[in-house]
């Protein structure tokens, strides 16, 4: 499958990539690794005049401790190298865990972590070769007027899928986003918007720079389900944190990802495990919450009762994982 017709830009500074990116407009497309972009190109579902290249930026690339004791990460590390550090091991460990869980060596080769956190939403329809999208009708990803996975829809309702959100989310990182003459942060959790096709709450000429993370002294863990141990995205994961020791537990945060268009905090669950404690009754009764919380979950990538079923099963390992901690 031959790549679109495009011009390639690699700019040799963080500034001149923003003059390139404004310049681009809507026609531009950022890469980093190119594990995912390169592959929609070839799929005809990215079809960008004008690819900006991030990955050699050197302003990009640092993994900087901050006096506070949190750390700023450049958007264009590369996986790997952060699953390596040992800063990143020692103070965050289910962080880089989450990283060993996603895809495979080779991807996380390439792959970086700004790349991850911009992935864009994904659909078995549109995620398929441009033969195969012409047997059917065009759908609102790609310039037609429905949704092939939730008929009555008159939006998009394809998943995010991206492990490093969930945790990020969990451990309450912000992230540096820059354009032309300006800088704004925005907690991660902020990012993301249940709309398949403009999942992210970035504007087109804006990159995002690094990711801070604070300093972490809860329990934290991150659980995946995938049908194979690598290389495969997660049909469901999560990303729990609390303080205390034992059963007892403060300040409880649960995060799902890759069952909807945008990850979830889920909040009555959470709440149970604050007033109940990691018991083996509060964490069934968070696990009930988990399905009246989820509400209505399309059925893409497997049937909603199953994801509904793997979230609470997952909520249920991360809260005891977090309980032996
Ligand atoms: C076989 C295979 C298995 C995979 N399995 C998983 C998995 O299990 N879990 C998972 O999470 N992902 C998975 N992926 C998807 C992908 O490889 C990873 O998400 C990877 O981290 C993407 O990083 P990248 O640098 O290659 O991104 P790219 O492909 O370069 O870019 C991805 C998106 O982010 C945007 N972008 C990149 N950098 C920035 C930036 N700094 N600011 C703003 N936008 C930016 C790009 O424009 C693009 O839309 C898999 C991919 C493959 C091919
Ligand atoms: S969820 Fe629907 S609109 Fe979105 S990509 Fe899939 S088929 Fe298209």
């Amino acid at each position: 499958m031959l790549l679109p017709a495009h011009a390639y830009v690699r700019p040799g500074s963080l500034d001149d990539c923003l003059i390139a990116l404004r310049e681009a407009g809507d026609a531009g497309q950022i890469v980093a690794g190119g594990t995912d972009v390169i592959f929609n190109m070839r799929l005809k579902l990215f079809r960008p005049e004008t690819v900006i290249s991030v990955r050699k930026l050197r302003e990009l690339q640092d993994i900087e401790p901050l006096p506070d004791g949190g750390v700023r990460i450049g958007a264009a590390c590369r996986l790997h190298d952060l699953t390596e550090h040992p800063l990143l091991n020692g103070r965050w460990p289910a962080f880089t865990d989450a990283i060993r869980q996603l895809a495979s060596r080779h991807v996380r080769n390439m792959g970086t972590l700004g790349g991850n956190i911009c992935l864009k939403t994904r659909c078995w329809y549109t995620n398929n070769s441009a033969q195969w999208r012409a047997g059917r009708a065009g759908c609102f990803k790609t310039d037609g007027q429905l949704c092939h996975v939730i008929k009555s829809s008159d939006k998009c309702h394809a998943i995010n899928n991206a492990d490093t959100p969930v945790i990020l989310i969990a451990l309450g990182a912000t992230l540096t986003i820059r354009k032309v003459g300006a800088e704004r942060q925005l907690p991660i959790v902020d990012l993301y918007h249940d709309d398949g096709l403009h999942n992210l709450a970035l504007d087109v000429d804006e990159l995002v720079t690094h990711v801070t993370i604070p300093p972490v002294d809860d329990r934290t863990v991150y659980v995946k389900q995938a049908a194979r141990k690598g290389i495969d995205f997660a049909i469901g994961s999560v990303a729990a944190r609390c303080n205390g020791a034992g059963e007892w537990a403060g300040k409880v945060t649960l995060v799902l990802g890759s069952v909807s268009t945008a990850p979830i905090v889920l909040k009555e669950p959470a709440a149970i495990i604050e007033s109940s404690g990691l018991t083996d009754e509060a964490i069934e009764r968070a696990c009930d919450a988990v399905r009246d919380e989820l509400g209505e979950v399309t059925n893409l990538y497997s049937r909603a009762g199953y994801k509904k079923q793997v979230a609470r099963v997952l909520v249920r390992r991360a809260l005891q994982r977090l309980r032996e901690m």
